[in-house]
């Protein structure tokens, strides 16, 4: 059992996973009451054993969890913890409504809108299931009823003796809130997906559930308030500690807008459905990743009037 006087450092672990950019890293915040910011993923127990065991921690020494947002990359070793501890878990509010979902309803939205896309039966069936699926698997992950302390966006709490206060930065993941703290003297934001340095996280926002024609909007949000915060350095889920989150939210905001100009661009040349749009900026990648940033990149450019569109056939098209 470790106990340190003071709050004070912040351990990155990091983890191999099989999608680009090939790792994801959660944080150990050491001290009296030890913090993990996010759990890896559910594949990776014995490695995030051993990067605990490195710090010479056990699983059961952690004494309080605090999740960003509820992808299973973030949450997979949360059971671990909890079958050997009894942290305090505190995670975003808007997860506990969303994981009370019915299944069912879910994925009627999901085909509903994906009908209305005109996906290949295919590619929506699958789509239908990926979205039950992480449904399932996440809310077994991070089980709500082991959850003590719901975080609403901009609440101020106190975790582990730590001042946190919590940063809704949605457009990636509806409910992710980051969280800005000090550590060591330093003004500090436990990141998650969001204020990554080597590239901007896709929009997920919620998936291809009907929230999806909010996000490009949510994104917006999230980036003025990460702009309006001052920090000293950034702790994300991918890639490595930096000190730039303004320059990271700038390339973050001309992605977007190119984004949504190479969206437009493309209906202009003629890709008229959210599947002949998707599959083209996919090219030979996995399209499935792209397709929620595709459908809200649509519904977007349709709300501000950049393109329109008509249903033909029961399948949504769009014009320039
Ligand atoms: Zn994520």
């Amino acid at each position: 059992m470790k106990s340190r006087s003071e709050q004070g450092r912040v351990h990155r672990l990091a983890f191999d996973v099989d999608w680009p950019p090939g790792h994801v890293a959660c944080y150990l915040v050491d001290g009296p009451e030890p913090i993990l910011v996010d759990a890896a993923t559910p594949d990776r127990e014995a490695a995030f054993r051993d990067r605990l065991a490195d710090l010479d921690f056990e699983p059961g020494d952690v004494e309080h969890v605090l999740v960003t947002h509820p992808h299973v990359d973030h949450i997979g070793q949360v059971p671990t913890v909890l079958a050997e501890g009894d942290p305090t878990v505190h995670a975003p509010a808007g997860v506990r409504e969303r994981f009370a979902r019915d299944p069912d309803d879910l994925a009627a939205r999901v085909r509903h809108n994906c009908v209305a896309a005109g996906f290949p039966e295919d590619l929506r069936e699958t789509a239908v299931e990926m979205a039950v699926d992480s449904l399932e698997r996440d809310s077994a992950l991070l089980n709500p009823d082991r959850v003590d302390v719901w975080l609403d966006p901009g609440e101020r709490a106190t975790v582990g003796g730590l001042a946190v206060e919590a940063v809704h930065v949605p457009g990636h993941q509806a409910d992710h809130l980051g969280y800005r703290t000090e550590i060591d003297g330093a003004a500090v934001l436990l990141a998650g997906d969001m204020g990554i340095e080597p590239f901007r996280p896709v929009v997920m926002h919620d998936g291809l559930d009907d929230g999806h024609r909010e996000a490009f909007d949510a994104f917006d949000d999230a980036l003025d308030r990460l702009a309006a915060l001052d920090v000293d350095r950034v702790y994300p889920g991918h890639g490595p500690v930096h000190d730039d989150l303004a320059g990271v939210v700038e390339r973050d905001r001309r992605s977007l807008a190119d984004r949504l100009e190479g969206v437009r661009d493309l209906v202009a040349d003629g890709h008229a459905t959210v599947p002949a749009v998707a599959m083209t900026l996919a090219g030979d990648r996995d399209v499935r990743y792209l397709v929620p940033e595709t459908m809200s990149a649509l519904a977007h450019l349709e709300r501000i009037g950049a393109v329109t569109s008509e249903t033909v056939d029961g399948v949504r098209r769009y014009d320039a």
